[in-house]
């Protein structure tokens, strides 16, 4: 539920109207807009007694939200969230690349690819430090130690960091360092770990499960916004289908949706969405054209000894054209790049 106040009331009669949601036993998010305020209205499991919110004063229309999702929604919040990471802005006209390694492997290869990330001209350094891997024989990250080399590189270079939570044992430790958290496509639905990532301070880049469709996307979101995160940055990385030319299926068609659906931003990987260095360019420039916010890309500069995604890792040569199609593309549509 969606209750819209009139352009005159006071703040007084919001907080009056934000009390009797509480008292009710439901979850008041007053949203101050350029005209008016909007308190969006979460907890309902059954009828809310609209008669007892309409009479109170300063109230002009509540608007019933059919959606499941609803803090995520377009309905309880009409512009376009941009999430801040410093004076990083993903969301607003500038299109922002994050580049790096699949996995943190050791300080030298960490640092290398972060300069050159650097100098191509992006913001935001990737690397997993903790590594989901589908084989438990696979690497699986070097842990904390990944992380204060992540750290490192970020003062090095001024860049911004964003790495992956994989459980709820280790995520405050993630965060304590990251700027950006992920959430990968392997725990999109794990709701404790979505919970927790809920109660922590740092943005969040949630990214769609292999077999998820992007309404659970969404409902994934929303389970980190109730916990009161609201810097929340989605992911396209493509879904699994029966092609077998590509290692998944990037579906861009996912970007307007959740643009129309959504206030969230979004970004599109086409490093897992193709499993192929050659098919990173072509659909980071159609990841562009459809209006996505920025991309994720895996960057090494000897993916052949790459202890993760060496095939659909680019080299830093190949990063610095992307960046550079990428600002000249932005121009095109009305936007920047960094
Ligand atoms: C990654 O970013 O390296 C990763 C494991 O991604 P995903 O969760 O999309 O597979
Ligand atoms: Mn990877």
């Amino acid at each position: 539920m969606l209750i819209v106040m009139e352009t005159s009331a006071p703040k007084k009669a919001i907080d009056n109207v934000c009390k009797l949601i509480e008292e009710m036993g439901l979850s008041a998010h007053p949203m101050p807009g350029a005209q008016r305020t909007a308190i969006g209205v979460t907890g309902n499991k059954s009828q809310i007694d609209s008669d007892r919110i309409m009479t109170q004063a300063g109230v002009r229309e509540i608007i019933h939200v059919t959606k499941p999702y609803k803090l995520v929604s377009r309905e309880f919040y009409p512009e376009p969230s941009v999430i801040e990471v410093g004076d990083v802005k993903i969301g607003g006209p500038e299109f922002i690349i994050m580049g790096g390694p699949c996995a943190v492997e050791n300080r030298e290869q960490t640092l290398i690819i972060a300069e050159a990330v650097s100098k191509a001209g992006a913001k935001v350094l990737r690397g997993g430090a903790y590594k989901p891997r589908t084989s438990p024989y696979s690497f699986q990250g070097l842990k904390e130690d990944g992380l204060k080399i992540l750290a490192e590189a970020r003062d090095k270079f001024g860049l911004k960091i964003v790495t992956e939570a994989i459980d709820t044992e280790t995520i405050d430790l993630v965060s304590d360092y990251a700027d950006i958290v992920q959430i990968g496509a392997r725990n999109m639905q794990n709701y404790s770990l979505l919970k927790k990532a809920g109660r922590q301070k740092k943005a969040v880049l949630l990214k769609r499960g292999f077999a998820a469709t992007v309404e659970e996307l969404l409902m994934a979101a929303e389970y980190i916004m109730a916990e009161g995160n609201s810097k929340v940055i989605l992911c396209e990385r493509g879904v699994r289908t029966f092609a077998d030319h590509t290692r998944n299926t990037l579906d861009l068609s996912a970007v307007p949706f959740v643009k129309r659906t959504s206030h969230l931003p979004i970004i599109v990987d086409p490093s897992h969405g193709t499993g192929r260095k050659e098919k990173v360019i072509p659909l980071s420039r159609a990841a562009i054209a459809v209006g996505a916010d920025g991309l994720i890309i895996e960057v090494h500069h000897d993916p052949a000894n790459a202890l993760s995604d060496g095939p659909q890792s680019i080299s830093p040569e190949m990063f610095e054209q992307l960046v550079h199609e990428m600002s000249t593309l932005a121009g095109v549509l009305g936007r920047t790049c960094g």
